[in-house]
């Protein structure tokens, strides 16, 4: 596909060019209202902010997997072996969470694709609860059509592209999603995401045509990135899937937090740098006999993983990067200042029990009306303006998700002593 992607890339640039851009990666980058060079260096400031986090995670995990597999393998320094970390990509680690679970703190003691098949729940139900989730916040139900139109299971008689997604058909609520749900804890969270994008389409539906759309290309994520973090034991318990007596008592958030880290953060650098490679196509300082080299240094540099078998201009390992969720590092960072407060009295308390997902908490605190109004405003305004609208803060800022993830950044520091971190 190397050269079908080359050829690709020239008629997208074409494209672009006739609508005035300078190459297709400035005209993504357009999207945020800002000149392309603050925008880059936005990123690099955010992501420089979360790095010692990622670093320290990098580290222990590749001294666990160097238990695991022994030197010749994975060695005790230097990049890890991206085949080794559960996901074809290396940019969610969850599937290797066993090999990395703290002694006691890694069992959380429950598993919420048992707990939804033990009341019986169907996917139909798992989506109900999942609207639940928003009309507590304020939001109204989803209408009559949803149910009818959305593919919420896969059907038996034809083919059909599994990959969730949500969708306002016609603008205005003809909401639904496509996916193919099965009764376990990924799709359950899966689907507070999906539903996300269609509580926010519609909050939106009455702007003109050209400002239907997130306030930028991460707002949209955001949300349902943030909603996953919600679902927490405690939530749980509200919606008596978990018999309190159950809930993990303080000495398990290490695993809790750890679990989440190992399938979140490493999709922070990976999301960053495979922007950063199309942007390196796009605008040509990336030629096309250096493809496949610029993919594997900007690996590298940002994530320290590197391939099993060594690779040349021969290979094209970028052409395996799936849907392009770009920009979904905006939508990770833009974790509001606001959250902080919240969480720390969270963490204070020793307890998991509030989300991080704090714009939905001031939503829930402002009201209906104030959360309409926000999400409400589509791209009418700068996305700064949604920001501030939502958080209070008009800049970007990494500080959030340190701050939820500070507990387990000491404790990762402790069993780091001594070993040498970084590739
Ligand atoms: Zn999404």
């Amino acid at each position: 596909m190397r050269q079908d992607y080359t050829r690709m890339v020239e008629i997208a640039n074409t494209g672009a060019k006739e609508l005035g851009f300078k190459d297709v990666g400035a005209m993504w980058r357009a999207g945020y209202d800002m000149q392309p060079d603050a925008f880059t260096a936005m990123l690099d400031r955010t992501w420089g902010q979360v790095k010692p986090l990622y670093n320290a995670l990098h580290c222990y995990t590749r001294a666990k997997l160097n238990e695991k597999y022994g030197d010749a393998v994975q060695p005790k320094t230097g990049p890890i072996r991206a085949d080794l970390l559960g996901n074809m990509w290396a940019q969610d680690w969850g599937a290797i969470y066993d090999v990395v679970a703290p002694q006691g703190a890694g069992d959380i003691g429950y598993d919420i694709g048992e707990l939804l098949k033990a009341r019986g729940d169907d996917p139909v139900k798992m989506v109900k609860i999942g609207e639940g989730f928003y009309t507590s916040l304020g939001f109204s139900p989803l209408p009559e059509t949803f149910w009818q139109r959305s593919q919420i299971t896969k059907p038996a008689d034809r083919e059909v592209i599994c990959h969730a997604s949500a969708w306002n058909v016609d603008n205005k609520d003809d909401l639904r999603i496509k996916m193919c749900t099965k009764v376990n804890a990924t799709d359950f969270v899966t689907i507070h995401h999906e539903l996300g994008h269609n509580f926010y389409q519609r909050a939106y539906n009455k702007q003109p045509y050209f400002y239907l759309g997130g306030a930028n290309d991460g707002f949209h994520e955001a949300i349902g990135d943030f909603i996953a973090l919600s679902v927490t034991p405690d939530y749980l318990v509200k919606i008596d899937l978990l018999d309190p007596a159950k809930v993990p008592d303080a000495s398990k958030d290490i695993g809790l937090l750890l679990r989440q880290a190992m399938e979140k953060v490493p999709g922070l650098p990976w999301t960053l740098l495979v922007d950063k490679w199309r942007w390196g196509v796009f605008d040509g300082s990336t030629p096309t006999t250096a493809y496949n080299k610029a993919w594997t240094d900007l690996r590298l540099n940002y994530m320290g993983v590197t391939p099993p078998a060594p690779r040349s201009e021969a290979d094209f390992d970028p052409g395996q990067v799936p849907h392009p969720r770009q920009h979904a590092l905006c939508a990770l960072l833009s974790c509001p200042h606001p959250a902080v407060p919240i969480l720390s009295g969270r963490l204070q308390a020793g307890r998991l029990e509030r989300p991080a997902a704090s714009l939905f908490l001031l939503w829930q605190q402002a009201g209906r009306r104030e959360a309409e109004r926000h999400a409400g405003a589509g791209r009418v305004k700068p996305w700064p303006d949604a920001l501030e609208a939502f958080t209070g803060t008009r800049e970007m800022d990494g500080s959030a998700i340190l701050a939820y993830f500070a507990p387990l950044k000491t404790w990762l520091d402790k069993q780091n002593k001594g070993r040498q971190c970084g590739w």
